[in-house]
């Protein structure tokens, strides 16, 4: 039995089949746009944060779990796409969940005065958003957390800690990477994640490749799997998520043991 305190790859949680996780994960479509946190609207459904530096493959991330070619955008001038983008996934007429995808921090071109303004954004948002049931972290394996990912980290660290949102990080681009040193991107991160586990707290970290397909169908499946849950024990916890997964194939077959 693994360590319910530890950092963990991710699992099944309520068992989802891969195709159905993948189906569900296709209906993916854009419902607006928000430059300011007043401007997102106000739900119940669960919704899902990607969040992580510039460059470190979120949008190709989103695309490949969408399965769509051009759903979120690389921009072409980064750190200027400053908005929030809403995505609703399930059934055209009853959507069960968004995904939001935050911009990308730590540009060194942007201006002091936009990146404070939206530092102070993006920490209100994962500080207050209500409906936020999980966060996906994205993090180029090859660079571990930076300062900015542990303070944005800092930011949520309450809301994880007390299982209220779920945390998890992909370690992406792992395809870059040596087996071992992918191992050891792993254990690292894993090891820095500890400081917000807790019984109640579900935190995930996986090594990601979109080119390699490495660890796509377990995210899906488990981000199927958060929102399944949330649905499902409105009134009450979520159920955890399993951490006996095997992603990470094409990247080394380490888990991380922390
Ligand atoms: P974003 O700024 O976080 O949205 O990053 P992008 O998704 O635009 O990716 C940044 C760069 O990393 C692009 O050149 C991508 O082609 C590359 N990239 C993204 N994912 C992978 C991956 O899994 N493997 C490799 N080798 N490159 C990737």
């Amino acid at each position: 039995m693994t360590d319910p305190r530890s950092p963990s790859r991710p699992g099944q949680g309520p068992q989802v089949a891969a195709s159905e996780a993948q189906r569900w994960a296709h209906t993916a479509r854009f419902v607006t746009t928000a430059s300011r946190l007043d401007q997102l609207p106000v739900g119940e459904l669960p919704e899902i944060a990607f969040v992580g530096r510039s460059n470190a493959g979120k949008s190709t991330a989103i695309n490949t779990l969408t399965q769509r070619r051009r759903l979120a955008f690389a921009s072409r001038t980064p750190g200027r796409t400053q908005h929030i983008n809403l995505f609703a996934l399930g059934p055209k007429d009853r959507p069960d969940a968004w995904f939001a995808d935050l911009p990308g921090y730590g540009y060194a071109a942007v201006e002091r005065e936009a990146k404070l303004r939206w530092q102070q954004v993006m920490a209100d948002y994962l500080a207050v958003r209500r409906n936020l049931a999980g966060i996906v972290l994205l993090v180029d394996a090859r660079l571990g957390l930076t300062d900015l990912d542990r303070r944005l980290l800092d930011f949520v660290a309450r809301r994880v800690t007390t299982g209220e949102v779920r945390l998890l990080v992909l370690l992406t681009k792992c395809d870059k990477l040596a087996r071992r040193a992918a191992a050891a991107s792993l254990r690292t991160v894993s090891h820095a994640l500890e400081s917000m586990a807790s019984e109640d707290a579900d935190i995930g970290v996986t090594l990601f490749s979109a080119l390699k397909h490495t660890g796509v169908d377990d995210v899906t499946a488990t981000l199927r799997a958060w929102v399944r849950g949330a649905s499902a024990t409105e009134q009450g916890r979520a159920p955890r998520c399993d951490p006996k997964s095997t992603s990470g194939r094409n990247c080394g077959d380490a888990v991380a043991s922390t």
